[in-house]
């Protein structure tokens, strides 16, 4: 059996390749698939779990079909759907992970992450990402209707690049100083997260120790997962 990992596919119904591929990719590992792990940005915007977009109610019930079938799926909210919330859980059967996790994956010791935090060079991002994770700025903003909350959207994927950012290169990379910390605070010699749309596997070394960073790759043109098995670890992509 097979442990999946996935992220930054920016489900949008501007996108319907994309949606389609995914759907498909989900149908094939049905049968073969241990649990599922969404690493966050899995929707290109996210403004509440009482959303009534029948796009995304169809997203949800996909995903609801999936987990029914007992396969467990585990959904981290990254930077473009970072309200995904309670109601987003109970509608998709998914658990909500925080960022970051650490999950035990064959044994070892597994470091999650959606992969913005360790972007500390955008510094607008890094200050926009903490007022947008207080629990009053979300409350203020989830008691706005649906209409005004797209269009608050709208507007601040205008504003920001760092939020609208859909091409690696318009994305920072990571500081590796930043994922030696956390790689560290955690006690893991293997990191994954997606966020930077610069799909690899890195080695490292920290602290005399062989370590790895796996970057997911975001889904466009290919689709990209990361296949786990207890001997194997293969990051694969193919043509959407
Ligand atoms: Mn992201």
């Amino acid at each position: 059996m097979t442990t999946y990992f996935i992220a930054d596919l920016h489900l949008d119904e501007k996108r319907p390749a994309v949606t389609r591929a995914f759907f498909d990719w989900l149908a094939q590992i049905e049968g073969d698939c241990k649990a599922l792990y969404i690493l966050g940005d899995f929707f290109e915007v996210w403004i509440g779990d009482d959303d009534d977009d029948p796009f995304h109610r169809r997203l949800l019930q996909r995903l609801a079909k999936f987990s029914a079938s007992g396969v467990p799926l585990a959904v981290m909210p990254g930077n473009r759907d970072f309200l995904l919330g309670a109601g987003f859980a109970a509608a998709s059967g998914a658990r909500l992970l925080q960022d970051p996790t650490t999950i035990d994956l064959y044994g070892e010791t597994v470091l999650l992450m959606h992969g913005d935090t360790l972007c500390t060079r955008d510094t607008e991002y890094m200050a926009f990402r903490e007022l947008a994770r207080s629990a009053q700025w979300q409350a203020d903003l989830l008691a706005k209707p649906l209409a005004q909350r797209r269009a608050i959207a709208a507007e601040l994927r205008r504003q920001s690049k760092s939020m609208t950012s859909l091409k690696a290169e318009d994305i920072m990379d990571v500081t590796p100083q930043e994922v030696e910390r956390v790689m560290r605070q955690f006690g893991v010699q293997t990191l994954i997260h997606g966020h930077t749309h610069r799909p690899d596997n890195h080695a490292l070394s920290i602290d005399n120790q062989r370590a790895r960073r796996i970057v997911l790759g975001d889904w466009g043109e290919l689709g990209w997962c990361l296949k786990v098995t207890r001997n194997s670890r293969e990051l694969v992509s193919w043509p959407v």
